[in-house]
């Protein structure tokens, strides 16, 4: 049985330079996917990553199967490569974030869907398919034999493409229920962790002294995460990861999360709107940014922090205020994006409803285009928004202000933020050209 993984292109893939493409961390979903093949199969795999990799497909021989997991931003080029191999005589296979949204539109493109979590799900189909009866759909997220302790084959990817942190996966989903946001509809709602033992066990393994989680809310199960980090503060290794605002009203798991090796931290302030937090359920507070974002860079941890553009309560004035709050606040690597309603989401449906979606085209749905009508402004002035902001954000001076306030993170910190100049400049140069052809 051979089988080929693929993670398309997503419509952002245009705007990286060869810098931000070398900060591109590995995924683990093709690797899991791999190590969870039952191994009686003798399978033998590929996995193409083309947001770091190009691929000659017609040089590729045969594959019995070809898997797609794609985002809505990629989903397009999933459908475009799932009618080439199908073409070929492949199975295919699709899944991901999009697919789980939209289950019966993938379904015109693959021979199986899987929705949700495709590692609680993987085991079976390859059984049904070596069998020769694989199903239309398996439902990951209603499938509760939680994840497997497997270790993720990270050999199948490119390696040298990547940043050389390796990455792992500690625990799914989040208790959170922003409007927005497509975990909840992913994981069914739902929250799990894996065996402690078993995640350390794997950190030891891969014998780095850095790691990167990706676990998109590592604190939503606090003891979960006390015990972990206290367990994690063994290893003295170093790390970053996600982690969501409130972890400031709870000093025992902060100090714990320090002590554990913490490094750098991802966090959505989002806006700073008490009526756009409330519109999109997001339970950050306010009054709790800087200090939080102080409390991290005394531990001398660095923070990403991205704000979303396009709530309801934003006019003009607000947004374009926004540069001066985060510094104030202090945030080292700040990133934009326009508040993108995916398809199904809490969110999609309200502005459907009111009959405020303009786009259909899938492509723009990468936090770069205006998908929706907003509230204060039209969808370019929304679009124009994003650039003035990244402009003003990423001046030299404010980069070097940004270097100099916050002592660590060093030389990182200063190319990730001229990295994200440049990036910013390529948006800008992609919306200019739209707007003009629709003048
Ligand atoms: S806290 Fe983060 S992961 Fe959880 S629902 Fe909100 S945006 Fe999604």
């Amino acid at each position: 049985m051979k089988i080929l993984f693929i993670t398309p292109y997503d419509n952002n893939y245009r705007y990286k330079s060869a810098f931000t493409k070398s900060l591109s961390y590995m995924p683990l979903t093709m690797p899991y996917l791999a190590a969870l093949t039952p191994e009686e199969y003798g399978a033998q795999f590929k996995a193409i990553d083309e947001g770091v990799q190009k691929c000659n497909y017609e040089k590729l021989g045969f594959y019995d199967i070809v898997a797609i997991t794609a985002v809505t931003s990629s989903v397009k080029r999933g459908y475009e490569l799932a009618a080439y191999f199908k073409k070929k005589g492949s199975y295919i296979v699709m899944g991901g974030h999009h697919v789980t949204l939209l289950p019966e539109e993938a379904m015109q493109h693959a021979d199986t869907v899987m929705t949700g979590p495709a590692d609680r799900i993987w085991r079976t189909f390859i059984e049904d398919f070596a069998k020769g009866a694989p199903k239309k759909r398996y439902d990951g997220a209603h499938c509760d034999i939680g994840t497997a302790n497997v270790i993720p084959k990270r050999d199948l990817m490119q390696k040298s493409k990547y940043i050389g942190v390796p990455t792992v996966i500690a625990n799914f989903g989040c208790t959170n229920n922003c409007e927005f946001c497509v975990i909840n509809s992913f994981w069914g709602g739902k929250y799990s962790a894996r065996k402690i033992e078993d995640v350390i066990n794997e950190i030891r393994s891969l014998n780095s002294k850095y790691i990167l989680f990706l676990d998109p809310s590592p604190t939503s199960n606090r003891a979960y995460a006390k015990e972990f980090y206290k367990a994690l503060a063994d290893l003295k290794i170093k790390w970053a990861g996600l982690c969501t605002t409130d972890i400031y009203e709870d000093k025992e798991l902060f100090d714990l999360m320090i002590q554990s090796g913490c490094i750098g931290v991802l966090m959505g302030f989002e806006t700073f709107s008490a009526e756009n937090l409330k519109e999109s359920h997001k339970r950050n507070k306010i009054e709790q940014y800087k200090a939080v974002v102080d409390q991290f860079h005394q531990k001398g941890v660095t923070i990403l922090g991205t704000f979303m553009l396009g709530f309801d309560g934003d006019t003009k004035e607000s947004i374009l205020k926004m540069p001066d709050y985060i510094e104030e606040i202090g945030v080292d690597i700040p990133r934009f994006a326009i508040l993108t309603p995916y398809p199904n989401t809490p969110t999609y449906r309200r502005l459907a409803l009111d009959g405020r979606m303009i786009s259909k085209d899938w492509n723009d749905y990468d936090s770069i285009h205006a998908t929706f009508v907003p509230k204060n402004f039209t969808s370019q002035e929304l679009e124009e928004l994003l650039v003035s902001v990244s402009n003003e954000c990423y001046t030299v001076k404010r980069i070097l202000k940004r270097a100099v306030k916050n002592k660590y993170g060093g030389l990182l910190k200063l190319g990730v933020n001229l990295g994200f100049r440049i990036y910013n400049k390529k948006v800008k140069k992609t919306l200019k050209k739209n707007w003009s052809t629709r003048a």
